[in-house]
């Protein structure tokens, strides 16, 4: 018979157990104290990956064996004979594969599959290029795996439909739209829970209610509950931020996808069937399709192709040690109602959508020069679908511009004016996002000024940022700025 399949925690999905290759196989599942410990993270993320480990094994009954050990290779050695796995996510769980291969205790190493493009295909298609742009990239996957495309033209005639998928938000105070799908707890997740307080570690954030899907049958309901009720919201507003409705028209679907519990092709099927079939407009299909079959592939191809010492990269010499505010998740310490909701997120759900991460949390930190490695751990420890593959390249390239511009094309930042227009939190904030000077300066819209002005030569040789420099300099209280901001305490 053939070896059994060793899954790791993010490898959970049935095209992966019952794939027609392994649909044979007895199944291991370990459950490693060593690696809870490792991790730290949020609590509610070791939460979601313990309840997901042991929903499968109860869901594969006799074909799982589930066994909670200290280390992997300590459990590995105990079983009869040597197993089968997938290629993990992570350069080291990948390193540490290869290892168990040479020692024995893995006989056979398949090709990761939660990703829809191979990697030799990326590597292929990299292999021209030094800087790598998502559109380029994304029209190939659309040709490629041929969605969304008419014939060799992509459906509508554009492949792009940005433009209409940057509404501000609405007046009132949430968008009033269906409700996600949300978890029913069961006597998995209470035993969970218990267990993790008996561990007694470090954990970050705090416990609460489990939101995400952890098993594939949670996903395709929460995928559903989006489809057919969420997707045609999607588009318009995914670019704002409303402080009263967290989740306003996302998917959540960030952790099953991150657990393997779905298919990336199925969950970007899903949403072409829904504007062919059903009348969701094209708008926001294309840009939920742009974030799966994009976006998140494209990351996911970079961490590897970038390489061990990208996270390293610190082009704009940004050396700042993480406030402990921001460290500990400190957010009734924040001022900025939106930097306080950002930071009260992830503090109690371990996730925030993408504008507040990149608009929020990542433009702060990009303003004031945290370190950008030392923000890749802060963002993979405290949100619930942060894994090592996904944050290098959103927070090192994306967020901080940290390569120098080898994924995007200009440092991502914006002042207060741009929060206000997107987002309904500066009515309430004791700032002002008009003010870049006196006690209600917004630190967003100083800390703008303090930022440009800090890295005004390499901004002023980008086509994309050179207005930005002329701009600072036609400012006649900057210096009065540059002052300020070098001493701000208070966020
Ligand atoms: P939706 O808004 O509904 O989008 C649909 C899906 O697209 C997501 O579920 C996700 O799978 C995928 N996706 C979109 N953009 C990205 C991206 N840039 N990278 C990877 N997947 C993407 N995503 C993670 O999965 N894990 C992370 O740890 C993570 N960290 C991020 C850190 C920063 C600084 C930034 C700017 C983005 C990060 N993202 C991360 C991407 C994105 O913010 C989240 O995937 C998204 O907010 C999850 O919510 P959702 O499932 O409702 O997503």
């Amino acid at each position: 018979s053939p070896a059994p399949l060793w899954l790791f925690a993010d490898q959970l999905g049935p095209h992966i157990h019952s794939s027609e290759d392994n649909a044979g196989r007895d199944v291991v599942l370990i459950e490693s104290s060593a690696a809870i410990h490792r991790r730290n993270g949020h609590r509610q993320k070791a939460h979601l990956l313990l309840s997901g480990m042991r929903h499968l094994a109860d869901e594969l009954g006799d074909r799982a064996q589930y066994i909670r050990g200290v280390g992997y290779r300590d459990v590995l050695r105990e079983l009869p004979g040597p197993v089968a796995v997938h290629e993990p996510t992570s350069r080291a769980a990948h390193a540490f594969v290869h290892r168990l291969a040479n020692e024995g205790l893995v006989s056979e190493i398949l090709p990761n599959p939660s990703f829809a493009l191979p990697r030799e295909d990326f590597e292929q298609w990299a292999g021209a290029h030094t800087s790598f742009r998502m559109e380029t990239f994304y029209r190939q996957q659309r040709t490629r795996f041929d969605v969304l495309m008419d014939g060799d033209q992509p459906t509508g005639g554009t492949w792009n439909y940005d433009h209409e998928n940057r509404k501000p938000p609405p007046k009132r105070r949430t968008l009033g739209v269906d409700k996600p799908w949300w978890p029913i707890e069961d006597a998995i997740d209470e035993q969970v829970r218990t267990d993790l307080d008996a561990l007694n570690a470090d954990w970050s954030g705090v416990d609460g209610p489990r939101l995400f899907a952890v098993t594939a049958e949670e996903a395709q309901a929460a995928l559903r509950t989006f489809i057919d009720h969420r997707l045609e919201t999607f588009g318009p507003y995914e670019d704002a931020i409303m402080g009263d409705d967290w989740t306003m028209s996302h998917s959540l679907l960030s952790v099953p996808l991150n657990l393997s519990l779905l298919d990336p092709l199925d969950v970007v099927h899903a949403a072409e069937r829904a504007t062919r079939e059903d009348g969701v407009s094209l708008a926001s299909a294309e840009g939920f399709i742009r974030q799966i079959l994009g976006w998140r592939e494209f990351i996911w191809h970079l961490y590897w192709h970038f390489g061990a010492d990208y996270t390293a990269s610190n082009e704009l010499d940004a050396t700042e040690p993480l406030p402990d505010w921001f460290r500990h998740l400190d957010a009734d310490a924040v001022t900025a109602r939106c930097l306080s909701d950002a930071l009260s997120g992830v503090r109690d759900r371990g996730w925030v959508h993408h504008i507040p991460r990149l608009m929020v949390l990542g433009s702060h930190a990009l303003q004031r020069g945290y370190d950008p490695a030392e923000l890749t751990a802060w963002f993979t420890a405290n949100f619930v679908d942060g894994y090592e593959w996904v944050m290098p390249v959103n927070v090192v390239g994306m967020s901080q511009h940290a390569d120098g511009g080898l994924m995007a094309s200009k440092p991502y930042t914006s002042g207060g004016a741009y929060i206000n227009k997107m987002s309904d939190h500066c009515g309430d904030c004791e700032f002002d996002p008009k003010k870049r000077l006196g006690d209600d300066a917004c630190p967003f819209t100083a800390g703008y000024w303090f930022f440009t002005h800090k890295h005004q030569k390499l901004l002023g040789d980008n086509v994309r940022t050179r207005r930005q420099v002329s701009n600072m300099n036609r400012l006649s209280d900057l210096d009065a700025v540059i002052e300020q901001e070098r001493d701000r305490d208070r966020f």
